[in-house]
């Protein structure tokens, strides 16, 4: 499979704070990839130099073959991204919402398509045509993600996706995750729960102030430091 991101020797500095500091990983065509680290270890950052949001300090990023820095409006075509505090506009119903931003990607039978499949990858039933400020938080993310998901991007970048959302809807949004890649796009995501993304994700990247610390398969991993789960991976990654 061909590698659909490369992040090569990336840093970046905010002022005099060294958020991330050299790191090196990439995904594979289609894999669900997780960047899981403790809170401020440089996973939104990442994000954000990925999805062409922050410029890189040093270091390149490559999407699709494309070049973050000299040829973003190239990524931006193939990326989706959903950041963690990401909102959509609460008088409207999810599909008004839906519409709206599939305008802004086609118009025609392909505008229909793309209402269709948000529709469908939003999974809400008849409370589509309700307004999105009486959804439950789960509700909300789920239409979130199908409009993030919607235009077909090559690739879905999604920030502490499950966030703040009870067992039960975390559940159906891994599903909904799962079934994503089926349909052929590769999943970018960052959690700082390790148990969710050792039942999501194909390979990881652990991330520790700024650096990556062990990148692999769940399982390769758990078994390599003889752990039962991922937190004693990490645990014993960054405690040597
Ligand atoms: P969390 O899980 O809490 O979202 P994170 O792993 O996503 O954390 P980042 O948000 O990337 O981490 O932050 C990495 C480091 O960079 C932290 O020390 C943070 O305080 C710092 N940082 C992030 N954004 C800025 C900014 N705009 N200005 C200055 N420092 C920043």
């Amino acid at each position: 499979m061909e590698d659909t991101l490369i992040v090569n020797n990336v840093r970046k500095t905010y002022g005099e704070v060294e958020a991330v500091k050299g790191i090196s990983f990439s995904v594979k065509e289609g894999e669900v990839f997780g960047l899981i680290g403790p809170n401020g270890s440089g996973k939104t950052t990442t994000l954000r130099m990925i999805s062409t949001l922050l410029r890189l300090t040093g270091g390149s990023i490559t999407v699709c073959g494309h070049d973050v820095s000299g040829d973003s409006d190239a990524v931006r075509k193939v990326i989706s991204y959903l950041p963690e505090d990401a909102g959509a506009y609460r008088g409207l119903t999810g599909r008004a919402y839906l519409k709206f931003m599939a305008g802004f990607f086609a118009d025609g039978e392909e505008f229909e398509r793309m209402v269709s499949k948000g529709i469908e990858l939003a999974d809400l039933g008849d409370r589509i045509d309700s307004k999105i400020d009486t959804y439950s938080k789960g509700m909300a993310r789920r239409l979130l993600i199908a409009r993030a998901v919607m235009p077909s991007p090559r690739i879905a970048i999604m920030d502490e996706v499950t966030s703040g959302l009870d067992v039960i809807n975390a559940y159906e949004t891994r599903e909904i995750i799962k079934n994503i890649t089926k349909g052929g796009v590769t999943v970018l995501l960052s959690s700082h729960n390790m148990f969710e993304v050792d039942m999501l994700c194909d390979r990881i990247a652990m991330i520790n102030e700024g650096r990556i610390v062990l990148t692999g398969a769940p399982e390769d991993l758990k078994k390599e430091y003889n752990a039962a789960n991922l937190e004693e991976v990490f645990v014993k990654a960054v405690k040597g």
